[in-house]
C-alpha cells in the first residue's frame, strides 16, 4: 500500500470513529441540552417558578388564617369558662365580668346578656379616663342593648349553628393613640340548653392586638414555614382590606425585615378578622427576582455543559487522532524493523554460503566477502541495540553508567572508527575536537552511541551534497556536540516531531530509506538523562544541524536528571 492510500484509509477510518462516537455520546448530549434549554426558555416565558412562588404564599396564607382564628377561639373559650351564670345576681355578674377585665388586659369589654335580665356591659374601669374609649364603651353598651333587645334569639341561633358555638365581630376603633382594629368574639355557653337566649362576648384589645398577638403570630408563622423549607427569609403584614376604613396609614402590623414594597401575595380575611388583609413577601427580594436568578442559573449551567461538551469532542478527536497516528507508526515500525533485521541477514547468510563453498578464489574477494559480513553484522548488531535500548526505555528499567570521561577523546575515536567507512561512501568529513574540556561524568557507550546515530542520519539522509561535519566546543558551562549535514534537511513542521518514538518525515528519500524511528528519540533520551538538550535546526534541501548540549554542571543535579528520565522515554 502506498502511503497516499495508507493515509486515505487512516482517515476514513478516524472519520467512522468519530461518527460512532458522536452517534453514542455526543448526539443524545446536545439533544438533552437542546430540549433543557427549550424547557429553560419556555419556564421563563410562562413564568413557572412565579407562579409556583406564588401558589406556595396563598397556601401558606391560608394555614396563617385558620392559625389566627384558632387562637382567638381559643382565647375566647379559655374567657368563656370564668363567665358569670344566670343565675347570679346582677351585682355579682358585673363583679365576676370586672374580675375576669382585671385578670385579662388584652380585654377591652366584656359582656353578658341574658334574654330575660338584660344586658350586662363592662369595661376596664381605668381606661374610662380616656375619653375615645368611653365614648366606645357607651356606643357600644348601647348598640349591642339595642341589638340583642331585637335580634338576641337570631344572634343566638346563629352561634349554636356554628362548630364551636362562636362568632367574631370586627371593627375600626378610635383611640387616643390613633385608629386601631378590635374584633370581639360572640359566645354561647354550651351548659345551658340552646332554647335559652343567653350569651357572652370579650373584645380583644387594639393595642394587644397590634403590639403583642400579630407580631408573635407573624414570628410563629414565619419560623415553621422557614424551617419545612429553608428558602430565603420572609416578612408578613396585616393591614386595612379598604384602604378609607384606615385613615391612620396602611400597613396595621408588620413583621420585622418587611421593608419597602408591595406585598407578594394578600388574602383577604374572613370570619374573626374580616375587614383586615394579610401579606406575605420575601425580605430583600421578590418572586420575580428569585425566578430571574433561577432561570440564569440554569442558562449558566448549560451553556457550561455544552463548552465541556465541545471541550470533550475536541479532546476526544484529537486523542483519537494521536493514538491512530501512534498505531499506523507502530505497523510501520515492524514492517521497517522486520526488513531492516531480514537485509542483513540475508546478505551475511549468501556472503557465508558462497565462502564456504570455496568457489572464492583470489584473497581480494574473499577479504571483500568477510568485510561485507562484518559490516552487516555490525548494522544488526546496532538496529537490535537500539531496539534493546528503548524497550528498556519504555519499561523504565533503561541504567546509565555515568563516569569520570574525556569526551574529547571519546568523540574522537568513535569517529575515528568510522572515518574510513565514511570517507569511503564519498562524504567531505570535517571535524573539529576541542581538547582543553575538562572530564564529565558520561555513560561512554550512551554517549558514543548517540553520535553515531546522528552521524548515521546524516549519512543515510544525504542525497547530492555529501557533506558532514562533527563539532565538540566549550561554551558558557555547556558542552556542544554538533552533527552538520548539507543532506535533505527536515520541514518546519517535522522539527520537533523527528524526536518522538517511531516518527519518520514523508520525504520520498526517508520513505525509500530504512529506519526504524528510534534513533532520535534515544539521542534525546540518552541528552536528557545527561542532563542536556538536544535541537535541531534545519532547511529543507539545504541540510540540518543537530546539537547536543551537555552541561558541566554538578553531579548531584546530572543524577536526579537520571532517575528523572529513566522514568519515562
Ligand atoms: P530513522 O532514521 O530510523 O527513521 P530517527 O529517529 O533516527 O529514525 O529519525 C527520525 C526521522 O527524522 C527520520 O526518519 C528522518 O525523516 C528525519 N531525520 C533524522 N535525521 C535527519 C537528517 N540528518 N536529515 C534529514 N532528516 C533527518
Amino acid at each position: 500500500m502506498n502511503s497516499k492510500s495508507k493515509r486515505f484509509w487512516s482517515r476514513n477510518k478516524r472519520f467512522r470513529l468519530m461518527l460512532t462516537l458522536e452517534l453514542a455520546v455526543m448526539l443524545p448530549a446536545a439533544a438533552l441540552i437542546y430540549v433543557n434549554f427549550h424547557h429553560l426558555k419556555s419556564i421563563k416565558g410562562d413564568k413557572n417558578v412565579e407562579a409556583t412562588i406564588h401558589r406556595d404564599f396563598q397556601y401558606v396564607l391560608s394555614v396563617a388564617e385558620k392559625k389566627i382564628n384558632d387562637r382567638i377561639y381559643t382565647m375566647a373559650e379559655e374567657t368563656r369558662d370564668l363567665f358569670p351564670s344566670p343565675a347570679d345576681s346582677e351585682l355579682d355578674k358585673e363583679k365576676k365580668l370586672d374580675s375576669i377585665l382585671s385578670q385579662n388586659p388584652r380585654l377591652s369589654h366584656v359582656f353578658f346578656f341574658d334574654a330575660e335580665k338584660g344586658l350586662a356591659f363592662r369595661s376596664p374601669p381605668q381606661q374610662m379616663t380616656d375619653r375615645f374609649f368611653r365614648e366606645e364603651h357607651d356606643r357600644m353598651s348601647l348598640m349591642f342593648g339595642g341589638w340583642f333587645g331585637m335580634e338576641g334569639k337570631m344572634v343566638c341561633d346563629g352561634m349554636h349553628s356554628k362548630a364551636r358555638g362562636m362568632t367574631c365581630y370586627g371593627d375600626q376603633v378610635k383611640r387616643a393613640s390613633g385608629f386601631g382594629y378590635m374584633t370581639t368574639a360572640f359566645f354561647t355557653f354550651p351548659q345551658f340548653p340552646a332554647d335559652r337566649i343567653v350569651f357572652g362576648g370579650a373584645s380583644f384589645d387594639p393595642d394587644y392586638l397590634k403590639q403583642t398577638f400579630f407580631p408573635e403570630m407573624f414570628e410563629e408563622i414565619i419560623s415553621q414555614k422557614m424551617a419545612e423549607d429553608r428558602g430565603n427569609q420572609l416578612a408578613m403584614t396585616v393591614f386595612a382590606t379598604n384602604e378609607d376604613q384606615d385613615p391612620g396609614g396602611k400597613s396595621l402590623v408588620a413583621s420585622t425585615g418587611w421593608g419597602e414594597g408591595k406585598p407578594e401575595v394578600t388574602r383577604n380575611l374572613d370570619d374573626v378578622f374580616r375587614g383586615l388583609t394579610l401579606g406575605i413577601k420575601f425580605q430583600g427580594t421578590s418572586a420575580e427576582a428569585i425566578a430571574g436568578r433561577w432561570i440564569q442559573q440554569g442558562f449558566i449551567i448549560l451553556g457550561a455543559l455544552s463548552l465541556l461538551m465541545i471541550g470533550g469532542l475536541v479532546l476526544t478527536y484529537r486523542s483519537v487522532s494521536k493514538e491512530m497516528a501512534l498505531a499506523r507508526l507502530k505497523s510501520d515500525f515492524v514492517s521497517n524493523v522486520s526488513h531492516e533485521l531480514r537485509t542483513p541477514l540475508s546478505l551475511i547468510q549468501l556472503y557465508a554460503e558462497t565462502l564456504e563453498l570455496g568457489r572464492i578464489t583470489t584473497q581480494e574477494k574473499k577479504e571483500e566477502y568477510y568485510r561485507i559480513i562484518r559490516k552487516e553484522s555490525e548494522r544488526l548488531g546496532k538496529l537490535i541495540t537500539n531496539i534493546l535500548d528503548f524497550s528498556r526505555i519504555e519499561a523504565g528499567r533503561k541504567e546509565y553508567d555515568l563516569r569520570e570521561t574525556d569526551i574529547a577523546e571519546l568523540v574522537r575515536n568513535t569517529l575515528d572508527t568510522y572515518r574510513y567507512q565514511i570517507e569511503k561512501s564519498g562524504f567531505e568529513f570535517e571535524t573539529s575536537i576541542e581538547s582543553n574540556i575538562p572530564t564529565m561524568k558520561l555513560d561512554r557507550e550512551a554517549i558514543a552511541r548517540a553520535l553515531l546515530n546522528l552521524v548515521n542520519n546524516a549519512i543515510k539522509y544525504s542525497a547530492d551534497e555529501k557533506f558532514l561535519n562533527v563539532k565538540l566546543y566549550r561554551t558558557n558551562g555547556t558542552v556542544k556536540l554538533e552533527v552538520v549535514d548539507r543532506g535533505i534537511g527536515i520541514a518546519r513542521r517535522d522539527q520537533a516531531k523527528i524526536f518522538e518514538k517511531f516518527y519518520r518525515t514523508c520525504d520520498p528519500l526517508v520513505h525509500d530509506t530504512k529506519g526504524s524511528g528510534l534513533g532520535l528519540s534515544l539521542v534525546r533520551h540518552i541528552t536528557h538523562a545527561h542532563g542536556g538538550e538536544v535541537e535541531v535546526e534545519s532547511a529543507p534541501g539545504k541540510g540540518s544541524r543537530f546539537t547536543l548540549s551537555l552541561p558541566l554542571a554538578a553531579e548531584a543535579d546530572r543524577e536526579a536528571n537520571v532517575i528523572a528520565s529513566g522514568a519515562g522515554a
